[in-house]
């Protein structure tokens, strides 16, 4: 069986529980070596094999996997944040699939909920912005057309930029291009969630340059929007004249 987990974003403890559990009980470890803080490891069990997947390709990986079925282990691939998002876990479960291998998908905390926690931010402001659009800059890997960047910036609403630190001057000029003001807030969040974790407070147009202050060049999130600003309305939520579902409201 292979268990396919999501790490979460840095700091071992969280993981989920079932993760952990998961994780303790394999007796081989795949995991992307690159992004996945090696303490993660540290709960292994006595004679499992690790292995880092990060100079590997799909079919090295593919073939760890299935000699490790004929073996009868268990098999943990343990992917950096939630592996559904750039985790390129399709590829690997169609190829299951195929080779009709049984696998398990265990979610992960997303490096962008490790950006917010460690912003003290809320993505979903009321009046501000209740939608969240989860991207990356085109670069060596293309994005699908419709999806440029300025396409997307002319929302106007709160934005997490994956795998786009290292092209901040064009992540800037796209911004604009689709509409934020130079001044609307911004943040780039190095590492959410690790020891080594540090937040940038920017805007829009100091992007670029605020990670080339900081030598920021990878393993860093970009957010933007006006969630980062001062001004909001309260949630109706807990208004004491709002009734919903669960609670009357004060009659004014
Ligand atoms: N599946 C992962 C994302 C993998 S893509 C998730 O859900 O988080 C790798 C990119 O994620 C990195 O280039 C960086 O942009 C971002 N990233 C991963 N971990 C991060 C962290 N702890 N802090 C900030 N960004 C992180």
């Amino acid at each position: 069986m292979i268990y396919f987990i999501g790490a979460g974003p840095g700091a071992p403890d969280l993981i989920t529980v079932r993760g952990a559990r998961l994780l303790a009980e394999a007796d081989l470890i795949l995991y992307a070596g690159s992004l996945v803080n090696p303490a993660l490891l540290d709960g292994k069990k006595p004679g499992c094999t690790v292995r880092d997947t990060a100079s590997m390709t799909l079919e090295e990986v593919l073939s760890a996997m299935e000699e490790a079925e004929a073996r009868n282990f268990t098999t943990v691939r343990l992917h950096t944040g939630d592996p559904s998002l750039y985790g390129a876990i399709q590829e690997q479960m169609d190829a299951l699939d195929a080779r009709g291998i049984s696998y398990d998908v265990t979610p992960g905390v997303s490096a962008f909920s490790g950006a917010a926690a460690a912003l003290e931010a809320e993505y979903t402001l009321p009046s501000v912005s209740q939608s969240v659009i989860i991207t990356r800059m085109a670069g060596r890997t293309p994005v699908p057309e419709g999806e440029e960047l300025r396409k997307l910036a002319s929302h106007g609403c709160t934005m997490v930029l994956f795998l786009s630190t290292g092209l901040l001057e064009r992540v800037e000029e796209e911004l604009l291009a689709g509409g934020y003001a130079p001044d609307t807030p911004a943040a780039i969040v190095y590492k959410a969630t690790w020891p080594e974790e540090r937040v940038f407070r920017c805007t829009v147009s100091t992007l670029a340059s605020t990670a080339r202050a900081h030598h920021i060049t990878k393993t860093a999130l970009i957010t933007v929007g006006d969630f980062l600003g001062k001004d909001y309305e309260r949630s109706k939520l807990y208004d004491p004249d709002f009734t919903h579902g669960c609670r009357q409201g004060r009659t004014p």
